[in-house]
C-alpha cells in the first residue's frame, strides 16, 4: 500500500506531496508542528495536541487554515486512508508561500497545512524494555521553547550527538539544570520516591505526555514535584525516564555513560508506562 499524505486540502500519494520552495516553513522555519501517536487506529490524547497547536500558532500570530474540529477530521481520515494501526501522525502548519523572501508577514497568503503518518510499534519498542542511554549537551536553543516551532536545528545536533554516542536521547542542560530531552520531557524518581520533572515555563515545551503522566501519577497518590533538577541529582536518583508522544514512557539507564538506578530499568518507569498505555487506549479517538 502506498502511503498517503495530506497537503492543503488534498489527500495525495506521499511521493507527490510537495510545497513551494517559497514556503516560509522552508525559508524561515516560520511554522508550528505537532506529533500525535496512533494506537489501534485511533489518535492518542489528541485534544491535548490540538490545544497546544492552537496555543503555539497563537503565540506567533499564525492563523490556522482550518478549525480544530476539521483538523481532527482530516487526521482521522489520513489514519484511515493509510490503514494505520500503530504509529505517529505528523502535522505542520506554516505561514504559507509568499511571492518572494520577505521577513515581514505576507498579506493574503493562505497558511500551508500538511500531514503524514509513519508506522511504529510504540508498545513493543525495544527501548522501552531495555531502557536508553542519554548524553547531556548544552541547551543552545532560543528562549521560547514553549512554542512547538519547526526550528529544530539545536535538537537535530543534540540528537545526532546522542546517536553517535550510541544513546537514545540527549538531555539539554542550562544553568546547571536539565531543561528537557531533544524530543522528550525528562523525569527522575528521587531516592524517597518523589517523581520530579521540570515545571512548565518558556524554557521547555509543555509536553502532552508529561502532562498526562503527571496527572495519572497524582491520581494514584504518587508524589510529584514540578521543579528543575541537575544532572548530579539525576545520577543519584532511583530512576530516570523520558516521556513523549512517540515513546510514551521510556526508562533511562545511563547518563553520559554512568549508570542511573543501578543501570537497570526501574519499577516506577515500568508502572507509569503501563498506566499511560491504558490511558492512551482508553481515551484515543
Ligand atoms: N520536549 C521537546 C523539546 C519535544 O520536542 C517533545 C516532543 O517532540 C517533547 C518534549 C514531548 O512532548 P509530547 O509529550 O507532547 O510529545
Amino acid at each position: 500500500m502506498h502511503p498517503i499524505a495530506y497537503v492543503n486540502g488534498a489527500f495525495v500519494p506521499l511521493s507527490d506531496a510537495k510545497v513551494s520552495i517559497l514556503d516560509r516553513g522552508f525559508l524561515f522555519a516560520d511554522g508550528i508542528y505537532e506529533v500525535a501517536a496512533v494506537l489501534d487506529g485511533r489518535l492518542v490524547d489528541n485534544a491535548s495536541h490540538l490545544a497546544r497547536l492552537q496555543r503555539s500558532v497563537g503565540e506567533i500570530a499564525l492563523p490556522l487554515p482550518e478549525t480544530l474540529e476539521r483538523i481532527q477530521e482530516i487526521q482521522k481520515e489520513l489514519v484511515a486512508r493509510n490503514a494505520l494501526d500503530s504509529g505517529l501522525l505528523y502535522l505542520e502548519v506554516t505561514r504559507g508561500a509568499d511571492s518572494g523572501r520577505d521577513f515581514v508577514f505576507p498579506k493574503g497568503v493562505t497558511p500551508t497545512l500538511v500531514m503524514f503518518v509513519s508506522a511504529k510499534d510504540i508498545i513493543n519498542a525495544p527501548n522501552a524494555k531495555a531502557g536508553i542511554g542519554v548524553i547531556t549537551v548544552p541547551d543552545i536553543r532560543w528562549e521560547r521553547r514553549d512554542i512547538k516551532s519547526v526550528a529544530l536545528l539545536a535538537q537535530v545536533l543534540a540528537k545526532q550527538a546522542a546517536a553517535e554516542a550510541g544513546c537514545g536521547e540527549a538531555w539539554m542542560v542550562e544553568d546547571g539544570v536539565v531543561t528537557e530531552g531533544g524530543s522528550s520531557s525528562a523525569f527522575i524518581l528521587t531516592q524517597d520516591d518523589v517523581i520530579v520533572t521540570r515545571n512548565n515555563s518558556n524554557a521547555i515545551l509543555p509536553g502532552c505526555t508529561r502532562k498526562a503522566v503527571v496527572a495519572l501519577a497524582e491520581e494514584r497518590q504518587l508524589k510529584v514535584e514540578e521543579r528543575p533538577f541537575s544532572v548530579a541529582e539525576a545520577l543519584a536518583a532511583k530512576e530516570a525516564f523520558i516521556t513523549s508522544a512517540s515513546a510514551f514512557v521510556q526508562p533511562v539507564v545511563t547518563i553520559d555513560g554512568k549508570p542511573v538506578g543501578g543501570g537497570k530499568v526501574g519499577a516506577m518507569a515500568t508502572r507509569l508506562r503501563e498506566i499511560y498505555i491504558d490511558f492512551a487506549r482508553a481515551t484515543a479517538v
